[in-house]
């Protein structure tokens, strides 16, 4: 049953319960309405309602200052992978066009020296960069760190900022920064807001770790994520946007003789915030069970007890890992280990397999690692409490045992 089971799976991810029980109510009857809520329009009133309470409590919990827009958008964070380069490099034409004064040759002459800027720190960001280049040519996207350069060639590190061989003044310019905050495959995580230069527009990847910890959302131009980790379900991407990016965009004809590709209309962002993520049908079920969770989390200390809550819960795993270090081997380095998906593979034949099935005899279900690169991962989401922790910590250390 439900209560007696804990899973630590890394998309869907579990939801808590009282969140999925009034979303479960409100399926089959909405306020009273006699109407379920995904029955109901998503231009009434209701649904309505539901985009901006549940924008409100996303501003509110990561404090988004002025001048930032919350986009609700479908087709997870691997659409996001397209549509970043479609209006980034589009903004960043604008930008040029307008201080070329509209000079379509010295626009092209400056753009063909612009890149986007990608780190690669594990399996997401690099199809993130491959999407890029696919989008608008190999020439135009710059790998400015790649973390298996560093590591043996495998992931499980992120290169320091300061080594990053970014764009340079004179040689060509930054369309904009692309990371990935927590990766998700390989256990990587940012520690924080990487140090670039002023005037960067920083891109980052948060599907992961969204709503895990506090995130100064002004050293960003995007901040994106797939709901179904921290938030929600499946079927929603929550963007948090500058408004100058939706401002300031190329029209078609200009794109056109720039030589730039088109957004699909669904991909562009500035369409989207006119119409209040509805210029199609939005899913607002889905919409209403991340301000469940917002609200939640809000009612229950905001990003600061999130913070320490997953701290504690990540040290605890960590330090049992630690302790046995001849039969578990975390993946990445030490200073870049992510609280929210914690890799590692168990020494020994066969005995990975057994710790799965030990723990689901036990009710600890979705510990298998991702099926490219196998191992375990323990995925640590904000859903996770600390009892189910100490219940698999306890598998763990008597795995352990038994095994050594
Ligand atoms: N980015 C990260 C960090 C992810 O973990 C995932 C999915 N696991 C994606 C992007 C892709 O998301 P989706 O499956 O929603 O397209």
């Amino acid at each position: 049953t439900r209560p007696e089971i804990a899973y630590f799976g890394a998309g869907p991810a579990s939801l808590p319960t009282a969140v999925l029980e009034e979303a479960a109510a409100s399926l089959l009857n909405h306020l009273n309405t006699g109407l379920g809520i995904a029955e109901h329009s998503h231009r009434s009133a209701l649904a309505n309602d539901v985009l901006r309470d549940t924008t409100n409590r996303l501003k509110e919990l990561l404090e988004v200052p002025e001048g930032y827009s919350v986009i609700f958008m479908q087709g997870g964070g691997t659409t996001q992978f397209s549509a970043v380069p479609y209006n980034l490099f589009s903004h960043f034409a604008k930008r040029v066009l307008t201080e070329e004064n509209n000079d379509i040759e010295k626009t092209k002459a400056r753009l063909q020296k612009a890149k986007a800027e990608y780190v690669l720190t594990g399996g997401w960001s690099s199809k993130a960069c491959t999407e890029a280049k696919r989008l608008v040519g190999e020439e135009k996207v710059q790998v400015i760190a790649n973390a298996k350069d560093v590591n043996g060639g495998k992931w499980g590190d992120i290169p320091a900022a300061e080594s990053w061989n970014l764009v340079k003044e004179g040689e060509g310019e930054s369309v904009y920064t692309y990371y990935c905050d927590n990766e998700t495959v390989d256990g990587v995580e940012f520690t924080g807001v990487p140090q670039v230069p002023e005037g960067r527009y920083v891109v980052a990847d948060m599907s992961s770790n969204i709503l895990s910890r506090k995130v100064d959302v002004s050293k960003f131009a995007l901040i994106y994520a797939g709901a179904q980790k921290n938030v929600g379900t499946a079927g929603l991407t929550i963007l948090i946007i500058r408004d100058d990016i939706l401002q300031t965009q190329c029209n078609d004809t200009e794109l056109r003789s720039l030589g730039l590709p088109l957004p699909p209309i669904m991909l562009h962002y500035p369409t989207l915030t006119a119409n209040n993520s509805l210029y199609n049908t939005l899913p607002i079920f889905e919409v209403y069970i991340c301000g469940l969770v917002m609200k939640k989390l809000l009612e229950t200390g905001g990003l600061g007890a999130m913070q320490a809550s997953a701290d504690r819960k990540a040290s605890k795993i960590y330090a049992l890992l630690d302790k046995y270090e001849n039969l578990f081997k975390v993946v990445p380095k030490k200073a870049v280990r992510s609280r929210m998906n914690i890799c590692f593979r168990i020494e020994g034949e066969g005995l990975e397999g057994k710790f799965v099935k030990g723990g689901e005899e036990r009710g600890l279900l979705g510990l298998k690692g991702h099926r490219s690169v196998g191992g375990i991962r323990i995925s640590n989401y904000n859903s996770i409490t600390e009892e189910q922790v100490d219940k698999l910590t306890a598998y763990i250390e008597e795995f352990a045992k038994s095994a050594t």
